[in-house]
């Protein structure tokens, strides 16, 4: 509980620090980096040695085949009935639909600016200050209306804020233009939109080309490698294979087998340590990420603006996470929510300040095994393999942006489509690695398949990185209940086992 009440008032502290003194907060914030960087050192260790244990001290390899039919079955289900809730409530809120055309326009980030004389020089284009205040990544879309001409121009901050490097110019056919000397030099009437973000351009893969992705990179081409970059899935797929080996070797296993467990308790001694700095790291974490984005004063702005969509995702994911999840928690294990959540608020707490499933890992395990008392058979098993794949969070952010892009840009989405984003947003949430806005880049895949513009994820980047924290706070949650479950399930079949076994044979009856 002492941890507990540290860690929260560390959150409020970063916040207001963050939100009301962004200067101090940024020298605070290589605090956060710190427990970071300890957590992130853990996670190769404790995965691998989790998981070696976890499966090589099952009873027989039929009980590993039991225990990953349900955890995947779990994964499966509840992943979908969170895209599904997404899909529900974006149809039924509308966060992307303005009531004029203009207010339409500004939703997506974009002005007319009728009376805006704009000047061009070689690959220069010159506003009159103050025109751009807005800012998607680092590139805009652009339409010069009284040319009809449409073109990229994206920031050149250094020089002056109001001058932009132009980096296309296409006419009403699409076909390249270019205005250097030829053009005149100045013009009136623009129209601002967004631009497909740098960190997105080349990476719209399809939902066909991710699932290949996913499957081959189960293997490890070289574990080193892999440990190296913290590429956790491939390490999983080695550890459980290593794992069942030494439980099919059985007795002569045993020594490395021990040796495993004595390896895993230590970790997870460390991981102890680690979360003494637990207070202090969050809020500072949550203090510079604050500070970054310019403290209250340059972020609320924009989380008001984006308010009708970041509520709705919020509302989704509380939904996702206060009702459906405790219910579904109840309803299979008879355990009580608020015990089972207050005993795994500092994981909840560590994701929503590292907004990574991955690096919170060490935490969930711990209060999954020593808070809630779920066995480390079902923990070391259910928890490091959902903190990759299991993405309930994720999943409704998906669904619930894809559909917010196509209302934003006017696009009626068809029933067989929507069929579409509620698979691709499954695929693109299995597939984000457990790591900060990983959703946002797979969110290509959804958009790809649907043929939405790809600039509409430009929209969200301002938000995202609050968003991505909410998000990830609910995976992990998904996977604690999940890591309940399986075991309550098991526990089940252990008894029947037991029953079994002490009933006395018919004929001593
Ligand atoms: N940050 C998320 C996680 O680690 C993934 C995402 O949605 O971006 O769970």
């Amino acid at each position: 509980m002492a941890l507990l009440f540290q860690i929260a008032i560390a959150i409020v502290l970063g916040v207001l620090l963050g939100g009301l003194v962004p200067v101090a907060a940024e020298n605070v914030a290589f605090l956060g980096d710190v427990f970071l960087r300890a957590l992130l050192m853990l996670v190769v260790p404790l995965v691998m040695t989790s998981m070696i244990v976890g499966v090589g001290n099952l009873g027989d390899a039929g009980q590993m085949g039991r225990l990953g039919r349900r955890t995947a079955i779990y994964y499966v289900v509840t992943t979908a009935i969170a895209v599904f809730l997404g899909l529900v409530l974006v149809n039924v809120i509308q966060p992307g639909v303005a009531a004029t055309p203009e207010a339409q326009l500004e939703l997506r980030g974009g002005a007319r600016l009728g009376t805006v004389t704009y000047a061009i020089a070689g690959d220069t284009l010159t506003l009159p200050e103050g025109t751009l205040t807005r800012d998607y990544d680092d590139r805009y879309g652009i339409e010069l209306l009284d040319r009809g001409l449409k073109g990229t121009i994206a920031k050149d901050e250094e020089r002056d804020p109001n001058r932009f490097e132009i980096t296309e110019w296409r006419d009403r056919d699409g076909n390249p233009v270019t205005l250097d000397g030829t053009a005149p030099q100045q013009g009136q009437g623009i129209l601002v939109d967004l631009a497909i973000a740098g960190r997105m351009r080349d990476k719209s893969g399809s939902a066909w080309e991710t699932i290949q992705q996913v499957i081959t990179g189960l293997v490890p081409r070289n574990i080193f490698d892999s440990m190296a970059n913290n590429d956790v899935l491939p390490l999983i797929v080695l550890s459980i294979t290593f794992g069942a080996i030494l439980l099919k070797l059985g007795a002569p296993a045993q020594p490395l087998m021990r040796s495993f467990n004595v390896l895993n308790d230590a970790i997870l001694a460390l991981v102890h340590l680690v979360m003494k700095l637990a207070p202090v790291g969050i809020g500072a974490l949550v203090a510079g990420r604050l500070a970054e984005a310019g403290g209250f004063a340059g972020f609320l702005p924009e989380l008001l603006r984006m308010g009708k969509f970041a509520g709705t995702t919020i509302l989704g994911l509380a939904i996702h996470g206060l009702i459906i999840l405790p219910g579904i928690l109840v309803l299979f294990t008879g355990r009580s929510p608020l015990a089972y959540g207050t005993n795994f608020l500092p994981a909840l707490m560590t994701a929503f300040s590292t907004s990574s499933s991955s690096a919170t890992l060490p935490v969930s395990l711990e209060c999954t095994i020593e808070k809630n008392h779920i066995s480390p058979k079902v923990a070391d098993f259910v928890l490091p393999l959902g903190a990759t794949v299991n993405m309930d969070g994720t999943a409704l952010y998906e669904a619930v942006s894809a559909i917010f892009i196509a209302q934003v840009y006017g696009v009626e989405l068809t029933f067989v489509q929507m069929v579409i984003v509620f698979l691709t947003a499954t695929i693109a949430a299995i597939g984000a690695a457990g790591i900060p806005e990983a959703g946002l880049v797979t969110m290509a895949i959804v958009l790809r398949a649907v043929g939405l513009p790809l600039e509409g994820i430009s929209l969200l980047l301002l938000v995202d990185w609050f968003l991505d924290r909410c998000r990830t706070t609910v995976n992990i949650w998904g996977d604690a209940v999940g890591a309940a479950i399986v075991e309550n399930l098991e526990q089940q079949d252990e008894q029947k086992r037991d029953a079994n076994t002490t009933e006395p044979p018919p004929e001593l009856a």
